[in-house]
């Protein structure tokens, strides 16, 4: 099966989400991992974990939604997750973004918090690290986290090299097609260490409007392209790294 490691399905309305999940399914993709970002979406998602099979539970808090929350909404969020530690798969997604100009002290804060937790409840943490990417590989391997995913990560290949080293994963989103930075990825990082995302509805693979979890298939070719396998391999090693982590 093919698998599409973070998305956003809650950010779709209810009723394309049907046909979303019909297209995915024509596809065989088997798993989908919805993340959400802040509370009200972190509830979406439990929703459709629950209603539809293929879909899988991620809880976290966006580095700059989280800005927005005092530090008691935080505690009660990251509560809120803990009690429903049975029904998700991973934490995410979460992270570091210093692009927006936000309070980077607040934020790497919040993140250690939001570690702690991963540790305790022991599930994978999905990390975004926009312009903070040294800074989240920092924080991370302080915190001594083992079950890490970056997420649509920009780093340079001294970091990259850093994420293989310490056995995380790093996905490989659906604008690989025109992206010469994860090309480079596939063709220098261990296939081991590589999973597949969309980042619905952003990141579509031909810069068209909504992403969807079918179009996860085009990462996949694209490393069965450049690794030089059969799009059958890729899609069993892939599943077996999936298999591995979460
Ligand atoms: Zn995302």
């Amino acid at each position: 099966m093919f698998i599409d490691v973070h998305c956003h399905l809650d950010f779709f309305e209810n009723e394309k989400i049907e046909d979303i999940l019909n297209r995915a399914r024509k596809e065989k993709i088997g798993i989908i991992v919805c993340n959400g970002v802040k509370p009200e979406a972190n509830r979406k998602v439990l929703g459709l974990a629950a209603r539809y099979s293929e879909v899988r539970a991620s809880l976290g808090l966006y580095p700059t939604d989280a800005l927005k929350m005092t530090d008691k909404e935080i505690d009660a969020e990251l509560d809120f997750i803990k009690e429903n530690g049975k029904s998700i798969i991973a934490i995410g997604e979460v992270g570091l973004d210093f692009k927006e100009t936000g309070d980077r002290e607040r934020q790497v804060k919040i993140f250690e918090k939001v570690i702690k937790l991963a540790l305790k409840l022991d599930k994978p943490l999905i990390v975004h690290s926009r312009k903070a990417e040294k800074e989240a590989i920092e924080v991370l391997e302080k915190a001594e986290a083992k079950k890490v995913v970056m997420h649509c990560f920009s780093g340079n290949f001294k970091l990259i090299q850093r994420i293989v080293e310490n056995g995380w994963k790093m996905t490989i989103p659906t604008n690989v097609k025109s992206s010469e930075h994860f090309q480079q990825v596939i063709a220098r990082v261990p296939l081991e260490c590589l999973l597949c995302e969309t980042d619905s509805p952003f990141l579509h693979p031909d810069k068209k409007e909504d992403n969807e979890p079918a179009n996860v298939i085009e990462s996949y070719k694209k490393i069965a392209e450049i690794k030089n396998l059969g799009l059958s391999e890729v899609e069993r090693i892939i599943e077996e790294n999936f298999k591995g982590l979460f």
